[in-house]
């Protein structure tokens, strides 16, 4: 056997366009949490204070800091488990203000080609062989994982 026929295949496969990330369910590592906190404008501020009960000063002052390159903008705070708003139940992370989290966090779309989904999936303390049920115990969140690691076009694949 040759392995010179899979050349022009391989150049072909690495050539082309990554494939478009496909949404899957997020399983609460708390990955992206921990990395990353969100950057507010003025406008945002102002909707996350009144949504919390708060006066724009107490916001900035509890729960942000300042963001020096872009005036008026400030960032969340970070602790050492990450931002101030992150929480772990049982080993999974929940956002303390989730009903009302910043649009940044709500556009977050988790994916097998986001790095930090696939450093979450190493890194979940779980049973020793991970299944999945342990990872979504929810029927529904297990349909749509299962949707969206099935190869094809998703609009095609049969729901339960
Ligand atoms: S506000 Fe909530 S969703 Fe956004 S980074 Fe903090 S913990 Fe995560």
């Amino acid at each position: 056997m040759t392995i010179a026929p899979t050349l022009p295949r391989v150049a072909r496969v690495t050539a082309e366009e990554p494939p478009t990330p496909r949404e899957i369910p997020c399983f609460r590592c708390g990955v992206c949490c921990v990395r990353w906190q969100p950057l507010l404008g003025p406008e945002e501020l102002r909707r996350l204070a009144a949504d919390l009960g708060l006066s724009l000063a107490t916001l900035k002052r509890r729960y942000t800091r300042a963001y020096p390159l872009r005036r008026g903008w400030r960032q969340l705070r970070a602790t050492d488990q990450g931002c101030v708003f992150l929480a772990f139940h049982e080993g999974r992370a929940a956002c303390a203000i989730h009903p009302v989290r910043p649009q940044v966090c709500r556009d977050w779309m988790p994916s097998l080609e986001q790095k930090e989904c696939r450093e979450g999936l190493r890194t979940l303390e779980g049973p020793p062989l991970l299944t999945l049920e342990w990872l979504y115990p929810e029927p529904e969140e297990l349909r749509r994982f299962v949707e969206a690691v099935t190869p094809g076009d998703p609009s095609s694949t049969a729901t339960a």
